[in-house]
C-alpha cells in the first residue's frame, strides 16, 4: 500500500517563534499574549514522527512559555512517563496546546480564549493528519468540541466529533479517531488515581473496537438483562433485554425471555437489585435466590470492587474504560432524559435494552475476572445492595403539615437574615447587593468597610469563604455567616417543588395517616458507599439531617412508631479491635468513652457537652483520623473551641493533648506506622472483611516525593475502620431482614411484590394510606445512617421486631462467620417514637 505522502508544514504553525511579548507576531485573537513572556507554543512534532497520535495539551506553562515548547515541565515528564506505560513510543506522539499563551498565573484558559486558538488547533490536526487525537484535559475538551459545558468525566472513552474540522480536498481524508481524557497536572495536584486512567486511555489508542452482539436470544446458563420501564405511578416494563458476552435480544413482549431465565442459573445487570425487581413486577420468571442477591452479579458493583477510582461507572463509560467502543446511547439519551423510555420509538428502544444488558455482561467478565479469589465478598456486597433497593421501594413517609411549617420557619429565618444583610451592605452604600455575589461581598469587606482579607483564593482575590469570615471579626461578617446558614438550611433541606435540592421536589403525596396529610420520600443508596466504604443515601442525603429535619419522618402506621437504632462507639470499637489497643477497647466497651479518656488526659472531672469535652473528643477523633496538630488547633479555633485567646498558647495546648493522648494508644500509634508500610510497598490497604482500597501513589518527577501522601496516609488508616463499620451495618440489615421475613412467613420475592402493591396502591390513593400499609403486617427499614438502622414499626409485631433488629444488629452473624476474629460484643441502643429521632 501506498505510503500517504506527508503534507508540508507550515513554518508559521511549527517552528517555535523568535519574539516576545506583544510584538509576537501580531496575534491579538485575545489578551493573553500581552502577559506571556517567551515564544508562542507552537505544535511539537517529533523529526521521525509514526502520525500516530496528536495529543493537545491546556496552554504552556512556565517552562513553555521559556522554550516555546509544550510539554517541557513537570507535567511533560509525567505525561512521557504515562505514554511509554501505554507501549506509545516518543516518534509516536505530535504535542499541541489549546493555547498557545501561558495564561497569568497558570490559570485555565477561558473559553473565550480558548475559542480564539480553535482555528490553530484545528489546522493543526488538518495539517499534521495524526490517525488519534487526545485531548488531555478540560481545555482541550472544550476546544475540541467548541463547548464551554464539555468535561472529561462526560466524554472520556468515547470517540468524539470536532465540529468545524474540514475534510475532504484540503482538509482531511480520514477524520482522526478522537478521545479525552485527564490532563497530566491533576496528578500533580494530588489527583494521584488519574494516573492509572490516563494510562488505560492511552493504551486504547490504535487498539481495535469490541465487536457488537449479534441480535439473537442468548445461550448458556448465566446471562445478563436490562429493563426499560414507565416514568409513571406504575412504572410498568416496557422492554426487557437478555444477553451474553456475543449475542443480546430486547422484546417488549417478555414472555419470550421467560424459558432461558428458567434454564439460567447465574443474572447479570448493572444496578441489578432493581432491574430483578423489575423483572419480578413484570411476572418474569426470577429465582428465590436472586432476588436475594445470592448467584446474582451486579456489573457495577464488580467495577467498583475491582477499581474503585475510576470518575464514572455509568455502563458506557464502564465499558470504554477497557475496551474501544462505538457508543450507542447517545441517540436516545436526551429523549429518554426527557420523557422517560416510553418517549424513546420502540426499536431504538429495543437496540439500546440489548446493548445495555451485552454491556454489563461485558463489563462484569472484564472486571469479574479481576476479583478472582473474592467470591465470598461479593456475594456479601451484593446482598447488602438487594436490601438496600428494598429499603428504597419501602421508602419513609413525611408528615406534610409539620414539613411545610418547618419550611415556612427555615425559609423566615433566611429571609430575616437576608433582610438584615441587605440593609447593613445599604448603610455602607451598597444600593446593589446580592448576597449570593462574592464580588459584591468582596467590595463590602473590603472596599467599603476596609477591612483586612485573611487568606486569597487561588487566584489571587481576596478570600470571602466561611473560614476568612470566620477569622474576620466584625458585625457584618456574622450576618454574612449567619445568611449563609440559613441560606443553606432552607435550601438543602427544603427547597422547592422546581429546585434541583432540598425534599419538596422529591415528595409524593399518598393520602393521609390517622387524618395527617403524607407523602413518601424514597432514600436511594450507593452500595458500595463512599470511597471510604461509608455508604449514604442519595437525594436525598440524609447523613447530616438535624433533629429537627428527621422529624418530618412519621409512621405509616395509625399508633406506629418509627424506630432508630443505633451502634453506640462503634467506630473506637473496632479501632481498637483491628490495632488490639487494650486502652481504646477498655474505654469503649466499659462505657466511659470519652468522658474518661477525658479524666485520663486532663486529669480532672470533664462534664459531657462542655467546651473542654468536645475539644477533647475533636483530638480524640482528629488522631483516630491522623490529623496533624497543625489541622485539629486551626479547626477547634474555627468551631470556637480555644483553649486560650492566643493562637499560639492554643496550638501548643492542642500539641500538648493531641501527643497525650497519643501516649494513651501505642498500638494504635504502631498500627498506623505499619499502615504507611504497607501504603508504600503496595499502594493499596485492605480491610478485616478484605475489601480493598487503592491509593496508587505517584512520584513527582521534580522532588521524587509522593503526590498527595498525607492524604493517602490518612486514608489508608481509616479506611480499614469505616468500611469494616459499614459492613457491620450491612450484616445487620439482611439478617434482621432475613429473620423478619421468616417471622413473617414471607419469601423475598412475595415480600418484593407485597412492597411493589402497596407502594402502587398507596401512589393512587387520596385517602387513608395506613389502611393501605397495614396489607404489610410487619415493619419494614428504610433508612440507613451512619451506624443507625431506621425502621418504621408496625404495631401489632412491634415489639417481637425490635427483638429481631436489636438481636440482629447485635449478633450480626454474616460478618462474624466471614470474620470469625471478630468476637467483640456490640451495644445498641433505641430511639422510638412518633416521629424519627423522637423517644
Ligand atoms: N501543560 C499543558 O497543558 N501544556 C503544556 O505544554 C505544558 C503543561
Amino acid at each position: 500500500m501506498a505510503k500517504e505522502k506527508k503534507p508540508k508544514l507550515d513554518p508559521l504553525l511549527i517552528e517555535p517563534q523568535e519574539a516576545a511579548g506583544p510584538e509576537r507576531l501580531g496575534c491579538s485573537l485575545c489578551k493573553l499574549y500581552t502577559t506571556c513572556k517567551g515564544p508562542y507554543i507552537v505544535p511539537y512534532v517529533p523529526k521521525r514522527w509514526t502520525g500516530l497520535l496528536l495529543a493537545i495539551g491546556e496552554g504552556p506553562g512556565a517552562d513553555e512559555d521559556k522554550e516555546g515548547r509544550p510539554f517541557v515541565g513537570r507535567a511533560g515528564k509525567l505525561l512521557y512517563r504515562m505514554f511509554g506505560e501505554a507501549e506509545l513510543r516518543e516518534d509516536d506522539v505530535a504535542l499541541h496546546n489549546a493555547v498557545r499563551c501561558r495564561p497569568p498565573g497558570n490559570r485555565t484558559p477561558s473559553m473565550s480564549e480558548v475559542r480564539a486558538c480553535r482555528a490553530f488547533v484545528l489546522e493543526a490536526i488538518t495539517r499534521l493528519r495524526p490517525a488519534y487525537v487526545i485531548g488531555l484535559g478540560v481545555a482541550a475538551v472544550r476546544a475540541l468540541t467548541n463547548s464551554g459545558d464539555a468535561s472529561v468525566t462526560g466524554l472520556r472513552g468515547r470517540r468524539i466529533n470536532i465540529p468545524g474540522l474540514r475534510d475532504g480536498e484540503e482538509g482531511l481524508s480520514k477524520a482522526p479517531l478522537v478521545y479525552v481524557t485527564y490532563h497530566p497536572s491533576a496528578i500533580l495536584h494530588g489527583h494521584a488515581e488519574y494516573y492509572k486512567e490516563i494510562v488505560d486511555d492511552l493504551k486504547r489508542i490504535g487498539h481495535p473496537f469490541l465487536a457488537l452482539p449479534a441480535d439473537e436470544l442468548p445461550t448458556g446458563n448465566i446471562v445478563s438483562g436490562d429493563m426499560e420501564w414507565r416514568r409513571d405511578q406504575n412504572g410498568e416494563v416496557i422492554c426487557a433485554g437478555l444477553a451474553n458476552g456475543s449475542s443480546a435480544y430486547a422484546t417488549e413482549d417478555v414472555r419470550i425471555l421467560s424459558p432461558i431465565l428458567r434454564r439460567s442459573t447465574h443474572l447479570i445487570a448493572h444496578s441489578a437489585s432493581q432491574d430483578i425487581e423489575k423483572m419480578i413486577q413484570a411476572g418474569m420468571p426470577i429465582k428465590e435466590e436472586w432476588a436475594r442477591g445470592i448467584r446474582v452479579a451486579d456489573s457495577l458493583t464488580l467495577a467498583r470492587m475491582a477499581n474503585e477510582n475510576l470518575q464514572s461507572y455509568e455502563l458506557e463509560n464502564l465499558l470504554s474504560s477497557f475496551a474501544n467502543i462505538e457508543g450507542w446511547k447517545s441517540d436516545s439519551q436526551s429523549t429518554l432524559e426527557v420523557g422517560g423510555a416510553e418517549s424513546v420509538d420502540p426499536e431504538t428502544l429495543r437496540r439500546r435494552c440489548a446493548k445495555d444488558a451485552w454491556g454489563a455482561y461485558k463489563i462484569a467478565e472484564h472486571f469479574g475476572s479481576q476479583l478472582r479469589g473474592q467470591s465470598e465478598l461479593i456475594g456479601f456486597t451484593q446482598r447488602v445492595a438487594s436490601t438496600l433497593s428494598r429499603f428504597s421501594l419501602c421508602g419513609a413517609i413525611v408528615d406534610r403539615t409539620y414539613f411545610e411549617t418547618l419550611g415556612e420557619e427555615l425559609h423566615a429565618a433566611m429571609l430575616e437574615a437576608e433582610d438584615k444583610l441587605r440593609k447593613a451592605a445599604y448603610a455602607e452604600g451598597m444600593t446593589e447587593f446580592e448576597p449570593t455575589n462574592d464580588n459584591h461581598i468582596r467590595e463590602l469587606l473590603y472596599t467599603r468597610l476596609g477591612l483586612e482579607a485573611i487568606e486569597e483564593t487561588p487566584t489571587g482575590l481576596q478570600s470571602v469563604g466561611k473560614t476568612s469570615l470566620k477569622n474576620i471579626d466584625h458585625p457584618i461578617t456574622k450576618l454574612l455567616l449567619n445568611y449563609n446558614t440559613a441560606e443553606k438550611l432552607y435550601s438543602t433541606n427544603i427547597g422547592s417543588a422546581d429546585s434541583d435540592s432540598g425534599i419538596h421536589r422529591l415528595l409524593r403525596p399518598v393520602g393521609s395517616v390517622a387524618g395527617v396529610s403524607v407523602a413518601l420520600l424514597e432514600f436511594h443508596f450507593n452500595p458500595l458507599g463512599a470511597r471510604t466504604g461509608r455508604r449514604s443515601s442519595s437525594n436525598p442525603n440524609s447523613q447530616n439531617w438535624t433533629e429537627r429535619i428527621r422529624r418530618i419522618i412519621r409512621s405509616r402506621f395509625t399508633d406506629g412508631r418509627i424506630g432508630a437504632h443505633d451502634y453506640s462507639k462503634l467506630e473506637p470499637i473496632i479501632l481498637g479491635w483491628i490495632t488490639q489497643e487494650g486502652y481504646l477497647l477498655d474505654r469503649f466497651l466499659d462505657g466511659t468513652g470519652y468522658v474518661g479518656i477525658a479524666q485520663d488526659m486532663w486529669g480532672k472531672r470533664v462534664e459531657e457537652g462542655t467546651p473542654l469535652y468536645r475539644g477533647i473528643k475533636s483530638i480524640i477523633l482528629g488522631v483516630h483520623y491522623d490529623m496533624r496538630t497543625d489541622h485539629m488547633a486551626w479547626q477547634l479555633w474555627n468551631e470556637g473551641i480555644r483553649f486560650s485567646a492566643d493562637y499560639d498558647t492554643h496550638w501548643e495546648e492542642t500539641d500538648r493533648l493531641r501527643e497525650g493522648y497519643l501516649d494513651l494508644i501505642p498500638n494504635v500509634v504502631s498500627y498506623m506506622d505499619r499502615q504507611e508500610r504497607v501504603l508504600v510497598k503496595d499502594s493499596a490497604v485492605s480491610s478485616p472483611s478484605g475489601r480493598v482500597r487503592r491509593l496508587p501513589l505517584v512520584e513527582d518527577p521534580k522532588n521524587g516525593r509522593f503526590i498527595g501522601f498525607h492524604h493517602a496516609r490518612k486514608q489508608a488508616i481509616n479506611f480499614p475502620v469505616q468500611s469494616f463499620a459499614s459492613d457491620v451495618t450491612g450484616s445487620a440489615m439482611i439478617d434482621a431482614e432475613a429473620d423478619m421475613l421468616r417471622e413473617r412467613g414471607l419469601s423475598y420475592i412475595e415480600y418484593i411484590k407485597l412492597l411493589q402493591h402497596v407502594r402502587r396502591k398507596a401512589l393512587t390513593s387520596t385517602g387513608d394510606c395506613g389502611i393501605i400499609y397495614r396489607e404489610l403486617e410487619m415493619s419494614v427499614p428504610f433508612n440507613e445512617v451512619h451506624d443507625e438502622l431506621t425502621y418504621d414499626m408496625y404495631p401489632p409485631t412491634l415489639k417481637r421486631d425490635e427483638e429481631i433488629i436489636i438481636e440482629n444488629m447485635k449478633a450480626v452473624r454474616t460478618i462474624r462467620k466471614m470474620v470469625p476474629s471478630f468476637n467483640l460484643p456490640l451495644k445498641v441502643s433505641v430511639k422510638m417514637g412518633q416521629r424519627w429521632g423522637e423517644k
